[in-house]
């Protein structure tokens, strides 16, 4: 039986960074992921460059577009741009690339990821974990790392994050051309998706659009707003094929450790519950998981109770407020529109929080000193 100080479960973006993280500080880390190499996944790669900071190598091959613009737009239409020329730009990179730009740094660190490969069975034996595959092949490992996205099945065997997660419905597709949408422009289109909107993000290219929904488990089985949704984008061809998945979205403070186990990126549930923002949850929680292992690793720390902690400050403060941001708007979006959206002031603070410069957390406390201000308490 093969011995880790860490398996990782799932090869993603948030694995394959935590992965990476734990190689470069020295320890053996074993990867098990599912799939043979994906040609196409389900992410529109719209990423704050500032996330640079939490990644121990340089990603920018995997850029494709360096955003100028943002245009939100109301029915196809009572447009708002906002100008992202600001000190930290908003990159479209290409999802496939960027993970295998982690994964092969990691594996030129002594990484090694088994694939095409299910987990059957963990348990922990003498205060190791005994990780058993469905090839009959077993490992142990000191720590292990829950990795495997939305459709997490360990985050709930651990006990870690919501008992009952919240999922955003959404639905992709990558199509050639970039249709109407400038190559230095994301597009949010709000009003024809009931609780969420649709957004175009342009790699070199080719557009990724997605459509998603945020509250109420609305779905998006409307085929002729669908359509709808992608002609607005300059696309009128529909025999476009198109990946459901359900996303699960950050849904109040929860434990995201264990002992000697924690979760990061999706399996976490810390997906942004009003844009969708999944990038950089993933890399923030997966260096605060390499660094709590280390320092338990380095018999720094006892335990990863320090991991869940800095997650929650440094992400789940600002969820909070963007959960209810999307409560109020998506069940009342022509008002929210106009009213957030259309706000003087909007266009900057929206991107500032995209490029990573805000929280929903400083958003939400200056509307409400403003409030407290005009009401003269
Ligand atoms: C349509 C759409 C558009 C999006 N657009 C954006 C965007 O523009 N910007 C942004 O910031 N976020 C975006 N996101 C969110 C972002 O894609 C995710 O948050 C991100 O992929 C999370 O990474 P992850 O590694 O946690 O999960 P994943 O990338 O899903 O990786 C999980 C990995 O685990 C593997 N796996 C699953 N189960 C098992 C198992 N049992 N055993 C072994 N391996 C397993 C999977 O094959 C996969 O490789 C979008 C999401 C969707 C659905």
């Amino acid at each position: 039986m093969r011995e880790f100080d860490v398996v990782i479960i799932g090869g993603g973006l948030s694995g394959s960074s935590t992965a990476l993280h734990l190689s470069k500080k020295g320890y053996s880390v074993l990867i098990i992921e599912k799939e043979e190499v994906q040609s196409y996944k389900p992410c529109a790669g719209g990423m704050a460059s500032s996330m640079q900071k939490f990644l121990p190598l340089d990603v920018k091959s995997a850029i494709e577009s360096r955003i100028n613009n943002v245009e939100f737009r109301w029915k196809a239409g009572d447009n708002v741009v906002a100008d992202l020329t600001g000190e930290s730009p908003f990159w479209i990179i290409r999802r496939e690339k960027f993970d295998q730009i982690l994964l092969d740094e990691s594996t030129k660190n002594g990484v090694q990821i088994i694939r095409s490969i299910m987990v059957e069975k963990i348990i922990q034996k003498n205060d190791k974990w005994e990780i058993t595959c469905n090839n009959k092949n077993s490992y142990t490992s000191k720590f292990l790392v829950i990795a495997d996205g939305s459709q997490s099945k360990w985050a709930g065997y651990f006990k870690l994050g919501p008992r009952n997660p919240k999922f955003a419905n959404t639905i992709s597709l990558r199509l050639k051309g970039l249709g109407e949408i400038p190559r230095d422009t994301v597009r949010f289109e709000f009003g024809f998706i009931k609780y969420g909107f649709a957004w175009a993000f342009p790699l070199k290219e080719s557009l990724n659009i997605g459509l998603g929904t945020f509250i109420n488990n609305g779905l998006l089985e409307n085929q002729d707003i669908n359509n709808q949704v992608i002609r607005s984008f300059g696309f009128n061809d529909n025999s476009y094929k198109t990946i459901n998945k359900k996303l699960r979205i950050w849904n109040g403070f929860h434990k995201i450790n264990g002992d000697k186990v924690l979760a990061v990126g999706d399996a976490a549930s810390l997906c942004d519950p009003f844009l969708a923002e999944g990038i950089r949850p993933s890399l923030i929680s997966s260096f605060y998981a390499a660094e709590s292992i280390d320092q338990c690793l380095a018999g720094k720390e006892d335990d990863l109770n320090h991991y869940t902690k800095k997650v929650n400050k440094n992400w789940g403060e600002s969820m909070s407020w963007g959960r209810r941001i999307a409560q109020v708007f998506y069940r009342f979006p022509r008002t929210g529109y106009q009213l957030g959206v259309k706000r003087k002031t909007a266009p900057k603070r929206i991107a500032q929080i995209l490029s990573g410069e805000m929280s929903y957390e400083d958003i939400a406390k200056r509307v409400i000193k403003r409030l407290l201000l005009k009401s003269g308490i």
